[in-house]
């Protein structure tokens, strides 16, 4: 069981935490960053990103991802992969659990523990997953060359990851529950222009159902028409949930839906504690905000940790 300190500890390596580990690494500040699965976090889900500025050209969710990660180890970052299971805030020295019993302890936190996809929860998904049921267009798109699939969701996701796997799949049929797209404009143009696209509006699954992997979806009209649907596979993209099993949420003030309120510096209610990307209380979520929000969290504990000494 092993113990250290630090001056600043990072949690997750997504944008958020990459710029934060960039700026902290650059700055020489005593840093750690955990993450506990691969760096990149959403944005190794993402196929194909446009609108991060100084790629003109655009570029994929993993190369956005390794150059942020190769950009931050070019200025040395430390950093280890590790599953925080707990910590205690109620201190000036923050306390880590991980777990395989190591502790950690900081002076200064920065939370970047992001979202994961939201589910369904409707019978079969569980069941189903990896069969059939998935939560990622840009993993999965090449399992399903030449079969028609299902989209679920309205938003960004949804109807980008849509166009995307009709590059593959021989048919995309789009679920909504409303009769009018979340997601941004030109996104939409996109997918209206593609003919591999059809569109079933004001409709929810409500079953999915098959053996060995998706046969048929069983959906809900808001007329209460009900349905079924052959697909042989489906991708639920609607949306995200915080990753805040190990914060302790009360303490944090979290929100309703368990997203962290921060001010425009990130702290967060608690002293030298701050919140950066999709595990932040907002409205907006993306890759150019997780990553300006990351440095801002790196500034404000630097100037945090100056006032301490
Ligand atoms: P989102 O914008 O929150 O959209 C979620 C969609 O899923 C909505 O259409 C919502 O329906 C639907 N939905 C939610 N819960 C549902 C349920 N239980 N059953 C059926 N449908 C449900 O999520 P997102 O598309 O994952 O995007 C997340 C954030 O990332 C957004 O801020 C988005 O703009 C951003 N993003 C940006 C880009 C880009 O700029 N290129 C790409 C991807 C994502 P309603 O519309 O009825 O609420």
């Amino acid at each position: 069981m092993a113990a250290t300190h630090h001056s600043l500890i990072i949690l997750g390596g997504g944008p958020a935490g990459l710029t934060a580990g960039l700026y902290a690494a650059r700055a020489r500040m005593d840093h750690l960053l955990i993450e506990k699965g691969a760096e990149g976090g959403q944005v190794l889900l993402t196929d194909w990103i446009d609108n991060y500025p100084g790629f003109p050209d655009g570029l994929s969710g993993f190369d956005l991802a390794e150059k942020m990660a190769a950009q931050a180890k070019r200025f040395d970052l430390h950093s280890m992969f590790g599953n925080v299971i707990s910590m205690d805030l109620s201190a000036p020295i923050k306390q880590l659990e991980l777990d395989n019993g190591d502790q950690l302890s900081c002076d200064t936190l920065i939370i970047c523990t992001g979202a994961s996809p939201r589910m369904l929860g409707v019978p079969g998904e569980k069941e189903l997953t990896g069969k059939g049921v998935s939560y990622c267009a840009t993993c999965d798109a090449p399992f399903y060359r030449n079969m028609h699939v299902a989209v679920v969701g309205g938003g960004n996701t949804a109807v980008q990851e849509a166009a995307h796997l009709t590059k593959f799949a021989s048919k995309v049929t789009l679920i909504h529950r409303r009769d009018e797209l979340r997601a941004t404009k030109v996104v939409q143009e996109k997918a209206f222009a593609n003919e591999k696209i059809d569109y079933l509006w004001d409709t929810t699954v409500t079953g999915i159902e098959g053996n060995e992997g998706v046969e048929s979806l069983r959906l809900l009209n808001r007329d209460g028409t009900k349905s079924s649907l052959a697909v042989e596979g489906i991708f639920v993209l609607i949306g995200v949930i915080p990753n805040n099993d190990m914060l302790p949420l009360d303490m944090l003030n979290a929100d309703q839906g368990g997203f962290i309120p921060t001010n425009c510096e990130t702290n967060t209610v608690i002293e030298g504690v701050f919140a950066a990307g999709d595990i932040r209380s907002k409205k907006v979520r993306q890759v150019i905000n997780a990553a300006g929000e990351g440095a801002t969290a790196v500034l404000a504990a630097e100037e945090y940790l100056t006032n301490l000494n």
